[in-house]
């Protein structure tokens, strides 16, 4: 099955993205104009992304002593989407977007990730302009939000630094109000920034005529300290380069300077980068210290920054999907053309007779059904989650507050899933193609190391997971679980009336039912150090329920289309929802049980031990 009638399935026969037109902001679409989108995107990915996938890995960005060089493929491309109307695809029409949903944006999305992750389709800097255009003054939305949405300027996201990754509170880049007049700048109130900003995606190239900084800082407080943890942060723009209120670039450099490129594993067709805010390389009249202008309040950083977090952690979760269900394509190519051994019969092996091709050998069906399983099942997840972004923005005031609860529970699953499962499917990818999967004759082993990114950007898997069973399980006295465990009971009752699925209906209130007593006995001391020792089996168990439960209503709309299973598709789609459950979500038993039984052998154990 290709990704497109994947993704068509899923949109339409399952989550019947078609009703979205029902609501006034999408009333001007339809499966047509979704279809149109999807027929450009899938193309422009074809003929500009997947081509070069290869060579952005090969030739990796440099830096010649003045400018970051890229390879012109890079450039083509990211002039293509921006072309396309991507990087503003859900923005208003008075802001030149199309007001699409994002259901369909983050499906659209997903060609680019799968032709070429590392070239980027624009998510950075459509997230800082999105962010902008909720937070940002209508000014800092008229010179900046709108120049990214064009694709003139490209935006970043500036949170980490060498000494603070995981934890933010310890950031240390300071930001002094410019002058005494700071507060009646124009473009916002306009501070002085000095520090270092470790790791930042496409911190600095060519590609556009400005790149946009979206950078966390902390005001020292009256006494010049800076306030600990994370209520001192606040946010600021700063441009590569100053530009006037008209958005004009001015000709004045501000003191931003690339302290050095990161060589990574993968991912290698974006920049990464150190950068130095503020040390004087570039004075801006005459003064060091990089010119930024404040986003919000003050001290309100962070909560701006999360904004766009659960888009951008869908997008995380997307990429590594995509990236598993590259390597998913790649293998099933592989294993129908590649003869190797013969069936074992009742009288043993006859070596005259031809080989078999590597897919009639059970062992490679299971690698490629394990593949398949976590693939769909992930973009299923991913789109479930977009669609409950549009229920969040466009849906009757109770059905919206239902969607953010469940997203606010659910996001943590759509980053960190996709990231270790997907990256799982790539092992296996490998696998299925022997030592030539070892070799970079063949693209499998490049979609392994681009997808090992996902598991560390965006709040590592351990981040992740204390965030799930120390925050988002409890919230609002356990309303969003409640909410997700009603959702998937009755998705078990629906499919306990179908006899093909009943066994399977079972199965998943029995999994719910262990995930929830897991999270009472975690809690059952009340002491976070005990609960949070085994957040990531937590978050394993807890996520393998939830895919359980999407495999199982994605199954029941697919006999719903098709009830005498007469299609292949139909086949592909029960076969991996069965190998789900039957190799799968029995796996959740062991890692409840540390969880629930509170295990400490790894908190325990001291450290000269090791
Ligand atoms: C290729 C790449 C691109 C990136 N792009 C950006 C970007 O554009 N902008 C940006 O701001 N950042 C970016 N990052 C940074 C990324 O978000 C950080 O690497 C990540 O947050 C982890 O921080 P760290 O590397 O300092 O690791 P650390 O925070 O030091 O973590 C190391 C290990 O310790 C664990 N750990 C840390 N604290 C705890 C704790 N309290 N409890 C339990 N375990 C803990 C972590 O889970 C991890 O396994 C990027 C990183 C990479 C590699």
């Amino acid at each position: 099955m290709s990704l497109r009638s994947t993704v068509d399935f899923l949109l339409y026969q399952w989550l019947d993205a078609e009703s979205l037109r029902q609501r006034a902001r999408f009333a001007d679409h339809s499966r047509e104009t979704f279809d149109a989108v999807f027929d450009t995107c899938e193309r422009i990915a074809r003929e500009k992304y997947a081509p070069f996938n290869r060579l952005v890995d090969t030739q990796e960005p440099h830096f010649d002593g003045e400018k970051v060089i890229l390879p012109q493929a890079t450039h083509d491309a990211q002039k293509a989407y921006a072309a396309s109307g991507m990087l503003s695809a859900a923005q208003d029409y008075e802001s030149g977007g199309m007001q699409l949903p994002y259901t369909v944006e983050a499906a659209a999305n997903a060609f680019f990730a799968m032709a070429s992750v590392s070239i980027g389709s624009g998510m950075l800097t459509t997230g800082n302009a999105n962010l902008l255009m909720v937070h940002g003054t209508d000014l800092q939305k008229e010179v900046f939000a709108k120049n990214e949405f064009s694709g003139r300027f490209s935006g970043t996201m500036c949170l980490s630094e060498p000494q603070a990754g995981s934890s933010l509170s310890d950031v240390t880049t300071r930001a002094l109000p410019d002058g005494a007049y700071f507060e009646s700048e124009p473009l916002g109130p306009r501070y002085r920034l000095k520090g270092n900003k470790m790791w930042i995606s496409a911190g600095e190239h060519e590609l556009t005529d400005n790149i946009i900084h979206l950078v966390l800082a902390k005001i020292p407080g009256p006494d010049g300290k800076l306030i600990p943890g994370t209520r001192g942060i606040s946010l600021f723009i700063v441009p590569k380069k100053m530009v006037n209120t008209r958005g004009e670039l001015t000709g004045v450099r501000n003191d931003v300077a690339l302290a050095g490129l990161n060589h990574k594993l993968g991912w290698r067709g974006t920049t990464n980068t150190l950068l130095n805010f503020g040390e004087g390389k570039y004075p801006v009249d005459g003064q060091a210290g990089a010119v930024g202008y404040l986003v919000g309040q003050p001290h309100q950083g962070l909560r701006c920054m999360f904004h766009m977090m659960n888009e951008a952690r869908i997008g995380v979760g997307t990429a590594a999907t995509m990236l598993g269900m590259a390597g998913y394509y790649a293998s099933l190519d592989y294993a129908r053309n590649r003869p190797q051994g013969r069936p074992i019969t009742g009288a043993g092996k006859d070596a005259s007779a031809p080989q078999s091709r590597i897919i009639e050998h059970a062992d490679v069906k299971r690698m490629l059904l394990a593949q398949k399983s976590y693939c769909e099942g992930a973009l299923a997840l991913e789109l479930y989650c977009a669609r409950l972004v549009d229920e969040q923005h466009t849906a009757e005031p109770q059905a919206a507050d239902e969607a953010r609860l469940l997203l606010e529970v659910l996001t943590p699953i759509a980053k960190s899933w996709p990231s270790e499962w997907c990256l799982e499917a790539n092992s296996l990818a490998i696998q299925v193609h022997g030592g030539y999967g070892y070799t970079r004759d063949f693209p499998v082993e490049q979609y392994w190391r681009d997808n090992r990114l996902n598991m560390i950007h965006e709040g590592t898997h351990g981040i992740q997971a204390m965030d799930l069973l120390g925050r988002k399980v409890l919230m609002e006295e356990g309303r969003g679980l409640a909410l997700l465990t009603a959702r998937i009971n009755a998705t078990a009752e629906r499919a306990l009336r179908v006899p093909d699925l009943a066994g399977h209906a079972r199965a998943l209130a029995q999994a719910l039912q262990q995930v929830s007593h897991a999270t009472q006995a975690a809690w059952a001391t009340g002491t976070p150090g005990d609960a949070l020792a085994n957040a990531v089996p937590y978050m394993q168990a807890f996520g393998h329920t939830v895919l359980a439960w999407i495999w199982l209503d994605v199954g029941l709309a697919a006999l719903r289309a098709d009830a005498t299973k007469s299609v292949a598709s139909t086949l592909g789609k029960i076969g991996a929802m069965a190998y789900f459950y039957h190799y799968e979500l029995p796996k959740i038993g062991a890692w409840l049980n540390v969880v629930q039984n509170r295990d400490l052998t790894c908190a325990n154990l001291p450290e000269e031990a090791f």
